[in-house]
């Protein structure tokens, strides 16, 4: 592991948070399905890592009660009963758009329900490659304004101001014109219950 990891890791201890490390996807999926129980009801959010990962399909599989809203065909007043859901479950697995190398988490959200289940679900397991480390907590904000949103907002096809030329015009970027996907932001300092919040960084380049 390097420094720079290691350094984050303790840096998390300071703030209450557990940091774990997987060198690869392969050994994160593992490490996931090992940290969460078996019998955990589980709330996600979307995100292109964990599509990587393949994870939520294998907790599905082991028999996981996930409360998946990208089940295809259910109408969005479903999709909202099981994001409500999953946000005060046994535990919340999603990830960040920036980590600084202090341990700051940032998170963007377009109707905020990521961010109640990290504030209300009784766990929070965070996963993340490593590509998403930035020098320091203003850099992690731009990284994910600048980079990472426009990137998801093409990604998704999703009608916001950046949508076309992948540049951020949030003065502009507002209804009825347009679908504001950065509405909310969360930054995280530090955890009060000790074990609530974890982290497993990916030594490898997961999402955007
Ligand atoms: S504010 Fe609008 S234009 Fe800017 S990154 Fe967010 S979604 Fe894109």
């Amino acid at each position: 592991m390097d420094k720079k990891i290691e350094s984050l890791i303790q840096s998390w201890e300071k703030r209450n948070i557990l940091g774990l490390y997987s060198v690869n996807k392969e050994e994160a999926a593992k490490k996931i399905l090992s940290l969460i129980p078996a019998a955990a009801s589980i709330g996600i959010s979307g995100s292109l890592t964990l599509d990587q990962l393949g994870v939520v399909k294998k907790l599905e599989e082991r028999g996981n009660k996930v409360f998946n809203q990208y089940k295809p065909r259910i109408s969005w007043d479903e999709s909202l009963e099981l994001r409500n859901s999953g946000s005060v479950a046994d535990y919340y697995l999603t990830s960040a758009n920036a980590i600084s190398e202090k341990g700051e988490l940032v998170f963007f959200s377009g109707w905020g329900h990521r961010i109640s289940g990290i504030s209300n679900a009784k766990n929070v397991l965070v996963v993340c490659g490593i590509n998403k480390i930035t020098p320091n907590l203003e850099s992690g904000l731009k990284r994910s304004r600048e980079y990472v949103t426009p990137l998801n907002c093409k990604r998704l096809n999703w009608n916001s101001a950046c949508l076309s030329e992948g540049v951020c015009r949030k003065d502009i970027c507002l209804l009825p014109e347009y679908k504001r996907m950065c509405c909310q932001i969360l930054v995280i300092e530090a955890e009060v219950v000790p074990g609530r919040l974890k982290v497993l960084l990916v030594g490898e380049t997961l999402g955007f």
